[in-house]
């Protein structure tokens, strides 16, 4: 099993990490050529204007937008998954798609309102996750085909599933809790079950 990174900007390395961890090959992605051969796809958290503009300036936004299109898996978190939605700030964006959700920017606030928060995730079991949240994004809404996967106490949801693309407003990569980059190689394990057989 073989999963890209985008490493445009952001959070990649910490990902790279992680999946090592697990005993993944992770690839970094930087060019449409980069995805060749690629079984899913990451894309970490940072700045999603400055992600958007260089996924197009690189010509990332078509390749990757039908990938997901044919059932690629990705991973976003926190402006990876700003950029996976369809919606964002009252605004219709154009990009690669992936989440039929409408999201709000910087929801909590700015740098300085960054927190820490144990999050319930049923799908990874009873224990909460250690959620880290920086100048993180709500989603307001979701199409009925979106899954959600975790919300806060007040009901506000983080976490989302549509398919084999998962979306999470906070950053597992920056913990030690890899229970969530396990999850989703169980999803890309689903969705590829012949290349992945060896893994
Ligand atoms: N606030 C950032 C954005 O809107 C996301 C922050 C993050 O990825 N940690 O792009």
């Amino acid at each position: 099993m073989r999963i890209g990174v985008l490493a445009l900007q952001g959070a990649f390395r910490e990902h790279i990490d992680q999946l090592a961890r697990l005993s993944v090959d992770a690839v970094e992605v930087r060019l449409p050529k980069h995805l060749a051969g690629v079984d899913a796809l990451v894309i970490p958290g940072g700045e999603s204007t400055t992600i958007r503009k260089l996924m197009t300036d690189y010509k990332l936004i078509g390749p990757i937008g039908s990938a997901i299109k044919g059932g690629l898996p990705v991973l976003g978190t926190c402006a990876g998954m700003i950029v996976c939605a369809k919606r964002v700030d009252g605004e219709e964006v154009p990009g690669i798609g992936g989440l039929d959700v409408e999201l709000r920017r910087n929801a909590f606030g700015r740098q300085v309102d960054s927190f820490e928060a144990d999050v319930d995730v049923p799908i990874l079991g009873t224990q909460p996750f250690h959620g880290v949240f920086i100048r993180a994004p709500v989603v307001e809404s979701v199409q009925p085909e979106v899954k959600i996967l975790a919300q806060l106490k007040d009901g506000r949801i983080v976490a989302v599933r549509q398919g084999a693309v998962v979306g999470i407003a906070f950053h597992p990569e920056l913990t030690d809790d890899d229970r969530f980059h396990r999850y989703f190689l169980k999803l890309v394990k689903e969705a590829h079950p012949v290349t992945s057989a060896a893994w």
